[in-house]
């Protein structure tokens, strides 16, 4: 697959929430000469809101989550893991089963958060931290 094209590549990295609602939005009013791309973990997008219901059982896992690929028609979706930025390339490094690379013009971090549970003393060893 060309990862060059004579198109301008915006890049998203991470499908969730902000990801997602941007390349949806973006699909509508970004120009024909814009290719969209969404690197993420996974091909889906979880409500959240939804998980307490999944762990007790009044809603089934797959009610919760929609597949990328589904909500977004013109966005190029890549499940992958991203490792590095080369800014001075403006590339995103990326793997999968394999490395790969992609060159972007814009670039969006959606990549949500990581807990910091060191703050708390004992929250690492009793709360579960995905
Ligand atoms: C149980 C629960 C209930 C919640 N309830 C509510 C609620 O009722 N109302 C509310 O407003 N908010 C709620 N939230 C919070 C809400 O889910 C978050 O604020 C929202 O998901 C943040 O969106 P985001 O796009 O920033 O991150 P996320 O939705 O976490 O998405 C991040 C994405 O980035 C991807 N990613 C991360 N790192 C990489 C990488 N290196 N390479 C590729 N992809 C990567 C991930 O796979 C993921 O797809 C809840 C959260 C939880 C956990």
């Amino acid at each position: 697959m060309p990862q060059h094209t004579t198109k301008n590549n915006l890049v998203i990295i991470g499908g969730g929430f902000a990801g997602a609602e941007l390349a949806r939005n973006l699909e509508k009013s970004l120009p024909l000469d814009w290719e969209i791309y969404l690197l993420s973990k996974t091909n889906f997008i979880t409500y959240n809101p939804l998980l307490p219901e999944v762990v007790g059982a009044s809603v089934l896992p797959g009610h919760v989550q929609a597949p990328l690929r589904q909500m977004l028609k013109r966005t190029r979706i890549r499940m992958v893991t991203v490792d590095r930025i080369d800014f001075d390339e403006r590339k995103v490094l990326y793997h999968n089963n394999e490395p790969g690379e992609l060159h972007f013009d814009q670039l969006v971090f959606a990549c949500g958060v990581a807990v910091n549970t060191s703050m708390l003393d004992g929250l690492g060893r009793w709360a579960t931290v995905h």
